[in-house]
């Protein structure tokens, strides 16, 4: 057996084609196209690739791009005084502080800050508890675009026993969430599992999102099980995820692989949440 090869720069062109034509709908109706923030701080040369690669994906689809720099050593009262400025400001819809911001600034005060509707990133905390409420609410684009790429293949979630390593705010917990939302049985591990490899052996989805370059291999992987890759370690030019692709490859059923899986889906995700957050705004609000 060898595993299905999930694809997942082609399910994202799809999703940015359709975010892309729903734009142009707003558009050619005399509507304001939508608006992307994203706060920027400090030079971190993987993150300034990051936002310029979302800037790009936000241009194509017809999604207005804002791109808010600060200084390494800009403090959290400014970071702080940019996001009111950004939920003040009636012309953006979507915001994105891009993490890890620089290690002085108080990260969870700016996630508290960030307007929860305006919130394209999952990272304001009443979001998060929608979320584990099982409530409609913005979530994180990189989960998201995991189990996006679940539904794109037909993977069966209801009733399985999926395990995903990694209990971040921005990829774990969020995902465990949408993934308990959607009835799985779901189990958490970190660094301090014990057997981490006889726990990921009895799931059905096995998500790996620790950032340690093959650490998966075949030994942890049921036959036949999904497996997504969200680990990106930088390494030569390129990207590696948590997976040993080579040892896994012959026994899952599914894999997504890093370069290719998750990645791309990350933005697409976030470009459907913009469009999502602006529509919500149009909106008019119901009075009860
Ligand atoms: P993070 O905050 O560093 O979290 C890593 C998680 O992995 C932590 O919960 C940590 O456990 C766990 N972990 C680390 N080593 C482990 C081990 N040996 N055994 C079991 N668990 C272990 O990272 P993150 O922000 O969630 O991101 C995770 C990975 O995904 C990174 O490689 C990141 O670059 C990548 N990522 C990719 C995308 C994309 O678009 N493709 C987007 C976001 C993130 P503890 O909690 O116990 O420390």
């Amino acid at each position: 057996m060898s595993a299905v090869i999930i694809d997942g720069k082609a399910v994202a062109a799809t999703i940015r084609e359709d975010v892309a034509a729903a734009v142009g709908a707003l558009t050619a109706q005399g509507l304001r196209a939508p608006t992307l923030a994203v706060v920027l701080c400090g030079d971190d040369p993987a993150s300034a690739i990051y936002v310029r690669n979302k800037g790009r994906a936000a241009e194509r689809a017809g999604i207005r791009f804002q791109l808010h720099k600060c200084e390494a050593s800009v403090s959290t009262a400014d970071v702080l005084r940019l996001v009111a400025a950004l939920n003040d400001d009636d012309a953006v819809d979507g915001m994105i502080v891009q993490l890890p911001l620089p290690a002085h600034v108080d990260t969870a005060a700016v996630a508290d800050a960030i307007a929860a509707e305006k919130d394209a990133d999952g990272f304001n905390p009443a979001n998060f508890g929608r979320l584990a409420e099982g409530r409609a609410a913005p979530v994180g684009a990189t989960p998201l675009g995991c189990m996006e790429l679940l539904h794109s293949y037909g993977v069966a979630i209801a009733g399985s026993r999926a395990v995903v390593v990694g209990r971040s705010l921005l990829v774990g917990r969020p995902l465990a969430l949408l993934l308990t939302n959607a009835d799985a049985t779901v189990t958490i591990c970190h660094s301090k599992t014990r057997d981490l490899a006889g726990v990921c052996r009895d799931a059905d989805i096995l998500i790996s999102a620790m950032g340690r370059p093959g650490a998966v291999d075949a030994t942890f992987v049921k036959p036949g099980a999904c497996v997504i890759d969200v680990g990106t370690t930088p390494r030569a030019g390129t990207v590696v995820g948590d997976i040993d692709r080579a040892s896994v490859e012959p026994v899952a059923g599914w894999l997504s692989p890093v370069p290719g899986g998750v990645g791309p889906m990350t933005i697409a995700m976030l470009l459907r949440n913009t469009l999502a957050l602006a529509d919500a705004r149009r909106r008019p609000a119901v009075v009860v």
